[in-house]
C-alpha cells in the first residue's frame, strides 16, 4: 500500500519537528505547505502577531462555500520530565507501532490528510477540500482561534469539519468546553486585632468560592433532559485557594483558580453575570467601605468552547457513511472542534490512535489505525470526487 508508505514517511518528517507549544511551528508549517502546493493545493501559511507561529490552510477542487475542512493542531505538548525509551522526536516503528512525540496527538492524522491530497487533486471534487493546520491548541486552542477569525474575515463558509484528535476511529459528537480563569482579591493590610481596619482578601475570596458553589448547584438544575455528558451538568471547580502571609496579619491579596465545563454556551454566561453582580453589589461595596482601592480581578486563562451535540449533523452522516460507525459518542477531552462549529460548521471529532497514548512517554500510533483513517479518506475521495 503505497499510501501508507508516503504516510509514514511524512509522518518521520513531522515528528522531527519539535513543535512544542512554546516553540515555533514554521518549519513544519512550511514543509506542509510545500507538500500541499506540490499537489496543486492553494495554500495560505497565516502567521501570528510575533510571526513565530503559523496556521495552514489550503484548498483544494473548487473555490466557495459549503466545503470539507480536515481539521489538526500541530503543536505536541513537552517531553521534559518523562521517561521516554525512545528518542521522542525520530519516529521508531516496532511491533506496528509508530513512537514519537505526536505521533497520536495529533501528526498522524495530519500526514494522512496530506499524504492523500495527491489523490484527491486526482479528482474532479465537486466540493471544496480545505486543510486547516493550527499552533497553539494544547496551551488553548489560540491557533484555531485566530484560523475562525481569518476565515469569517474572509467570508468563506465551508459547512464540515473533522478534526481528527485520536478517538480511535470513532466518532465523537461532543465534548464539553473548558473555561478557565484566575481572579485576584486586592485588599487592605492590617492587624489581625483590628479586622474591621482592614480588608481581608482571603475572607472575601472564599466567600467567592462560596458563591462558586452555589452556582454549581444551580448548574445541577440547568442541565438538559438529554444530555449526553458525564456527569449531564456543567461543572465548576476550584483548584487553588491562595492568599495571605502570616496568621495575625490581615491578608491584603489571594487568588482563586477556577474552571467550568459548560455542556451548553448559555450556561457559561449564566455563571459569570451572576459572579459580575455579585461582585458588584455585595463583596466591592463592602471592600471599599474600608479601602477605595480595593480590587477583584477576573484574569481569563482560557475559553474552550465545547462541540455540542446537534441532532442533524451532516459531518456525523458523512463520516459514519466513511467508517460504517453507526452512533456516535462524546469524550472528556477538549479540542478546537466548538471553535468550528461556533463558525456555523457542523463538525465531528475522528481521528487514529488512542488518546490513552496522548501526552505520554512513549506515546505512539497503531500502524493500524493509520491504515483505518486513510481507508476514511480513501472513500471520503470517492464521495466528494466525481
Ligand atoms: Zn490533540
Amino acid at each position: 500500500m503505497r499510501i501508507l508508505e508516503d504516510t509514514k514517511a511524512l509522518l518521520r518528517d513531522l515528528v522531527a519537528f519539535p513543535t512544542i507549544s512554546e516553540d515555533s511551528n514554521r518549519a513544519l508549517i512550511d514543509h506542509l505547505a510545500d507538500r500541499l502546493a506540490m499537489a496543486g493545493a492553494r495554500v495560505e501559511v497565516l502567521p501570528d502577531a510575533t510571526g513565530a507561529k503559523a496556521n495552514l490552510f489550503a484548498t483544494l477542487g473548487p473555490a466557495g462555500d459549503g466545503g470539507i475542512v480536515l481539521s489538526g493542531h500541530s503543536d505536541v505538548v513537552p517531553v521534559a520530565g518523562q521517561d521516554w525509551t525512545v528518542d521522542p522526536f525520530a519516529l521508531t516503528e516496532r511491533d506496528g507501532r509508530l513512537y514519537g512525540r505526536g505521533t497520536c496527538d495529533m501528526k498522524g492524522f495530519i500526514a494522512a490528510a496530506v499524504a492523500m491530497a495527491p489523490v484527491f487533486a486526482g479528482r474532479r471534487l465537486t466540493r471544496p477540500l480545505h486543510f486547516a493546520f493550527t499552533h497553539d491548541e494544547e496551551v488553548g486552542c489560540f491557533g484555531a482561534c485566530a484560523l475562525a477569525a481569518a476565515l469569517t474575515a474572509k467570508g468563506l463558509r465551508p459547512s464540515v469539519a473533522i478534526i481528527g484528535e485520536p478517538t480511535s476511529m470513532r466518532i465523537i459528537e461532543g465534548h464539553k468546553g473548558c473555561y478557565e480563569y484566575s481572579t485576584h482579591f486586592t485588599g487592605l493590610a492590617g492587624h489581625a486585632s483590628a479586622p474591621d481596619r482592614g480588608v481581608n482578601a482571603v475572607e472575601y475570596a472564599a466567600r467567592y468560592v462560596a458563591r462558586l458553589l452555589d452556582l454549581g448547584e444551580a448548574l445541577k438544575a440547568r442541565a438538559p433532559a438529554a444530555s449526553p455528558f458525564e456527569p449531564p451538568w456543567t461543572t465548576v471547580s476550584t483548584g487553588v485557594l491562595t492568599g495571605g502571609n502570616a496568621r495575625n496579619v490581615i491578608a491584603a491579596e489571594a487568588r482563586v483558580d477556577w474552571e467550568m465545563r459548560p455542556v451548553q454556551p448559555g450556561d457559561a454566561d449564566f455563571v459569570k453575570e451572576a459572579l459580575r453582580r455579585y461582585c458588584d453589589e455585595t463583596l466591592l461595596p463592602a471592600m471599599r467601605r474600608v479601602a477605595p482601592e480595593a480590587a477583584i480581578v477576573t484574569e481569563v486563562v482560557g475559553e474552550v468552547e465545547g462541540l455540542v451535540p446537534a441532532s442533524d449533523n451532516e459531518a456525523r452522516r458523512i463520516v459514519s457513511e466513511l467508517t460504517g460507525a453507526n452512533g456516535a459518542g462524546t469524550v472528556p477531552f477538549g479540542t478546537e472542534a466548538g471553535i468550528f462549529q461556533s463558525l456555523g460548521m457542523s463538525v465531528v471529532v475522528c481521528g487514529p490512535g488512542s488518546i490513552e497514548q496522548a501526552h505520554k512517554p512513549d506515546e505512539y500510533l497503531a500502524v493500524d489505525q493509520l491504515r483505518d483513517c486513510l481507508a476514511m479518506l480513501e472513500r471520503l475521495a470517492d464521495r466528494i470526487g466525481g
